[in-house]
């Protein structure tokens, strides 16, 4: 998904009745829905009073990185005779997936998935020794400082004056919520949420609990599998935010907004202030 980082991108309905786009390179650079379009100067906006359910990892947060220096670490250490980096890596990819669905995610799982990774590829060579080395890629990740995203914290500061905010991540619970309290940036969350994982169910769910209206209801995030996906099918209005490191597992094409609600795209998260 190439694209110019300086390019404010902001797709929305054509029923906004906007004047007809300049597709560019980006248009055949990846799948687009059909009935989005996008403006470059255009913004819309958002009267205050909007519900904005936040994702945490790579949209206030850098995280997936770390876990792609703990993989680049793991695939050279394990340097198998027979498989090339790119076949360990989707073995990887492939036990992550059997994980994930028997232990959730977050950082044990991951360490579950690379302790099996390198046992499913390399039976005779597991020992204690390999066993510590394979702790410690992860250990690194566990110390890692969290490292906010450009203008996150004054962007929410002035965000959380007009609209409500709730924090909607997925993930280890204790994991999530650690990493939320040594961002400094709870205060500006009212409600936060940490799901199993996010589904339409569990942006109806969320819906329900605060008794939200689903038009004013917003999900923003990075991951058009778990933020704007599910929730543009459980009826909220989403805002999809490019960061180049999302993890591999979380990548899918961006649906199509169904009538009525709103899809936008921006490439920074300072610009959400332009917009609500
Ligand atoms: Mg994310």
């Amino acid at each position: 998904m190439a694209r110019d980082a300086d390019e404010t991108v902001v797709q929305t309905q054509r029923s906004l009745g906007a004047p007809g786009p300049d597709f560019g390179t980006w248009e055949t650079a990846c799948a687009v829905p059909s009935n989005l379009i996008r403006y470059d100067r255009f913004m819309p906006q958002f009267s205050p009073g909007q519900t904005l359910l936040i994702d945490a990892d790579d949209t206030l947060w850098e995280n997936n990185v770390y876990f792609e220096r703990a993989i680049a670490a793991f695939i050279s250490y394990l340097d198998h005779r027979e498989y090339s980096p790119a076949e360990v890596r989707l073995a990887l990819n492939e036990v992550e997936r059997e994980t994930i669905l028997s232990h959730g995610y977050g950082l044990p799982s991951f360490t579950r998935s690379l302790l099996a990774c390198f046992e499913r590829l390399n039976p005779a060579m597991m020992n204690e020794e390999k066993t510590q080395r394979i702790l410690g890629f992860t250990r690194a990740i566990a110390e890692q400082e969290i490292e906010l995203l450009p203008d996150v914290a004054d962007t929410l500061a002035e965000l959380s004056t007009r609209h409500r905010l709730i924090l909607m991540t997925k993930g280890n619970h204790a994991e999530q919520a650690d990493k939320l309290s040594r961002s400094g940036l709870a205060s500006y969350f009212s409600e936060v949420e940490i799901a199993a994982e996010k589904d339409p169910a569990a942006y109806r769910d969320v819906l329900r609990r605060y008794q939200l209206a689903a038009e004013t209801s917003w999900m923003i995030g990075n991951s058009p599998k778990s933020d704007i996906n599910p929730a543009l099918a459980a009826g909220l209005n989403a805002v999809f935010l490019f960061h180049k490191d999302t993890w591999i597992l979380e990548h899918a094409t961006l649906d199509t907004a169904p009538e009525g609600q709103q899809l936008v795209e921006l490439d920074s998260f300072a610009k959400l202030r332009a917009i609500f």
